[in-house]
C-alpha cells in the first residue's frame, strides 16, 4: 500500500514508518520537525515537511493519492496541556479535522489514529477495557478524546473504516531508533539518564497515590510491540465494514509503580540511581493499566517484548549509543 505516516520524524511514527517500509509498503512522512527528527525518518522513506494546520499543503499532499494514513502527529505533553489547552486542541483536534477533510477530498479511504489511555482519566477499574468511561483529567486527553469522537462521525459519514489505538505507556528503542524528546518528560529516559550521570537524580512525583507503594502505576509496552498492531489494524481495515470505527486499547496489562521503573533500571543497567519524593504531577492519574483483550482476539495482537526489564534495556543501549540522542 501507499501510506502517508503524520510525525513519522517522532519517536513511535518513524518506527512505525520502518516496519511499514519493510513489510513492503511504500511511505512518505508528513512532518514539521517541531519535536521531531529528520534523521529520525527511516531511509526509504520521502519527507514531507508540513503542519495539520495548513490545510493548503495537506490537501496537496494527500491529493498525490494513498491507500491509508497513520497518524502520529501531535503535541504530547500533559503538563504543557494544563498551562495551553487551546494549543493542545488546535493541534490535536483541528489537525485531525484537516487531515481528515483532505483524506476525504482525496478520497483517501483508511486511517489509523494514535490515541491514549489518558481518555480514560481516573479509572473506576483496572484493568482498563474500552467500554469505561471517558473523562479525561487533563486537556491532553480531553483533545484525544474529541479527535476519537470526530474519527467516529466522520467515518460514519464518510465511509471511512478506521481504528484508534489507545495506547499506554510506550518504552524501549528500535535499533537506530529511539525516544528523544526536548524537553524530556518521560519516566524511563530521565530515570536512564540519571543512570548515565546525565542528570543528578530523579524525582518521583508524587508518593501518596492510593497504589500499594504510594507512586503511580502504568503499563508499559514496547515500542515495536505497538508498531506491530498499526500493521494489523492497516490490514484488518480490508475485512472491516465502510463507516466502523474500532477502537483499542494498547498495553501489556501489567502495571509497575514509578519505584518499581527505578529498581528494575538500577538492575538492568547495574548503576545506583538517586531517587528525590517530590510533589504530585498536575493531571497524573493514580492508576492506568490496559485491558488489551480486545485487540489481541479480534486482531490476533500478542507482545513479544512484554517484559519491563526488555524495554528498560533496550531504551538502556540506544542511549549508551547515543547519549545525545539524534543530535550527535
Ligand atoms: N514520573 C516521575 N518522575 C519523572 C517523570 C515521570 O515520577 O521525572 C511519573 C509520572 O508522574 C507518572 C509516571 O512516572 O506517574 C509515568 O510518567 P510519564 O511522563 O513517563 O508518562 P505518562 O503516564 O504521564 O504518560
Amino acid at each position: 500500500m501507499k501510506l502517508l505516516v503524520t510525525g513519522g520524524a517522532g519517536y513511535i511514527g518513524s518506527v512505525v514508518a520502518l516496519q511499514l517500509l519493510k513489510a513492503g509498503h511504500e511511505v512518505a512522512v508528513l512532518d514539521n520537525l517541531s519535536k521531531g527528527h529528520e534523521e529520525a525518518v527511516p531511509e526509504g522513506a520521502e519527507l514531507v515537511r508540513a503542519d495539520l494546520l495548513d490545510a493548503e499543503r495537506l490537501a496537496e499532499t494527500l491529493a498525490g493519492g494513498y491507500d491509508g494514513v497513520l497518524h502520529f502527529a501531535a503535541l504530547s505533553l500533559v503538563g504543557e496541556s494544563v498551562e495551553q489547552p487551546e494549543r493542545y486542541y488546535r493541534a490535536n483536534v483541528v489537525g485531525t479535522l484537516n487531515l481528515l477533510d483532505a483524506m476525504r477530498d482525496a478520497g483517501v479511504p483508511r486511517l489509523v489514529f494514535s490515541s491514549t489511555a489518558a481518555v480514560y482519566g481516573e479509572p473506576d477499574e483496572v484493568p482498563i477495557p474500552e467500554t469505561a468511561p471517558t473523562r479525561p483529567t487533563n486537556p491532553y486527553g480531553g483533545a484525544k478524546l474529541a479527535a476519537d469522537q470526530l474519527i467516529s462521525f466522520h467515518t460514519k459519514a464518510h465511509r471511512l473504516k478506521t481504528t484508534s489505538l489507545r495506547y499506554f505507556n510506550v518504552a524501549g528503542a528500535s535499533g537506530a531508533l529511539g525516544e528523544d524528546h526536548e524537553p524530556e518528560t518521560h519516566l524511563i529516559p530521565l530515570v536512564l539518564s540519571a543512570a548515565l550521570g546525565e542528570r543528578e537524580n530523579i524525582k518521583i512525583f508524587g508518593t501518596d497515590y492510593p497504589t500499594p507503594d504510594g507512586t503511580p502505576v502504568r503499563d508499559y509496552i514496547h515500542v515495536e510491540d505497538l508498531g506491530r498492531a498499526h500493521l494489523l489494524a492497516l490490514e484488518a481495515a480490508d475485512e472491516a465494514e465502510t463507516g466502523e470505527h474500532r477502537v483499542y486499547n494498547l498495553g501489556n496489562g501489567s502495571g509497575f509503580s514509578v519505584r518499581e521503573v527505578i529498581e528494575a533500571a538500577c538492575e538492568v543497567t547495574g548503576r545506583s540511581i538517586q531517587a528525590v519524593e517530590a510533589p504530585r504531577r498536575t493531571g497524573d492519574p493514580a492508576m492506568l493499566v490496559a485491558s488489551s483483550r480486545k485487540i489481541r482476539e479480534e486482531l490476533g495482537w500478542k507482545p513479544e517484548k512484554p517484559s519491563l526489564e526488555a524495554m528498560i534495556s533496550d531504551a538502556w543501549d540506544w542511549m549508551q549509543k547515543y547519549p545525545r540522542g539524534y543530535d550527535e
